[in-house]
């Protein structure tokens, strides 16, 4: 990763974004942490951040509200001067099965994992355009490509995920902006925590690595699509599951 890049990850206060955050600073980058309610734990990333000598600033927005995620892009331009990076981690997961599905929990997961995703995709287009250049990681699911029951609303939203990859690639790519998505399987965060034991242990059974991944297994493939070693990448949604999904 070449120095001084500016990275913007949502829902970096914990899991997958704030294992995001650290590895792309440690890897010479100022980062912009985007999170929800958890302030203490944003500031905490931060801090880390700091430790390694780079720039962090914390950023409280919803992603589902437009004009909030326009407001955070605007203010993290204005602090760090440019952007070169978004990594779209913000999402949620409410497992219900079909007949059980709330009305309230279903706009909402498709709010912040689908239009939450196209909010921030299109402010860091838009900050990356006159430069002809930029990286967006979508954070998408094995949940897209693989049938767990419970999961319909989830998967529904991570299939779109891997969906809008390819077309926004195909979209910014003649502007010199790649997109590419990563689907991690079971990794141990706090979302997993969520899971019954019961099932996280039968879950554990079916995956032929036997063990979950980590967040910073997932964070250092993220990196690597960042970095020009994969300039030429764009429109694809790699799987990272210990093998769950073949
Ligand atoms: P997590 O530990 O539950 O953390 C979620 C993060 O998203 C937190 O930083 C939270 O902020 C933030 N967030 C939630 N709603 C938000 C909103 N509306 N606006 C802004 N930020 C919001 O989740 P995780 O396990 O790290 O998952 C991160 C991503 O990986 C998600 O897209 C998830 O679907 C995907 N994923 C996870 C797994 C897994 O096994 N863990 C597997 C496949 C895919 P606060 O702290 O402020 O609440």
């Amino acid at each position: 990763m070449s120095d001084n890049k500016v990275a913007l990850i949502t829902g970096a206060s914990r899991g997958i974004g704030k294992a995001c955050a650290l590895e792309l600073a440690r890897r010479g980058c100022d980062i912009a942490v985007n999170y929800h309610s958890n302030t203490e734990q944003a500031e905490k990333t931060v801090a880390e951040i700091e430790a390694l000598g780079r720039k962090a600033v914390a950023y409280q927005a919803d992603t589902a509200d437009l004009s909030a995620v326009k407001q955070m892009f605007r203010a993290a331009v204005k602090d760090f001067g440019k952007l070169d990076i978004l990594v779209n981690n913000a999402g949620v997961v409410d497992d219900a099965y079909l007949l059980l599905i709330r009305e309230d929990s279903l706009s909402r997961s498709l709010d912040i994992n689908i239009k939450g995703y196209f909010h921030c995709a299109q402010q860091a287009a838009l900050k990356m355009l006159s430069k002809k250049q930029g990286v967006i990681i979508n954070i998408s699911s094995v949940s897209s490509v693989l049938a767990v029951e419970g999961q319909s609303v989830y998967s529904a939203t991570k299939g779109a995920v891997n969906s809008m990859t390819a077309v926004m690639a195909k979209e910014l790519a003649p502007k010199g902006i790649r997109v590419n998505a990563v689907a991690p399987g079971f990794i141990a965060t706090e979302m997993l925590d969520s899971i019954p034991d019961d099932l996280r242990q039968q879950y554990l059974k079916t995956i032929p690595m036997k063990r979950f991944g980590s967040a910073d297994e997932i964070a250092r493939t993220v990196c690597a699509l960042c970095s020009d070693d994969f300039s030429y990448l764009t429109g694809q949604t790699i799987i990272l599951d210990g093998g769950l999904s073949l």
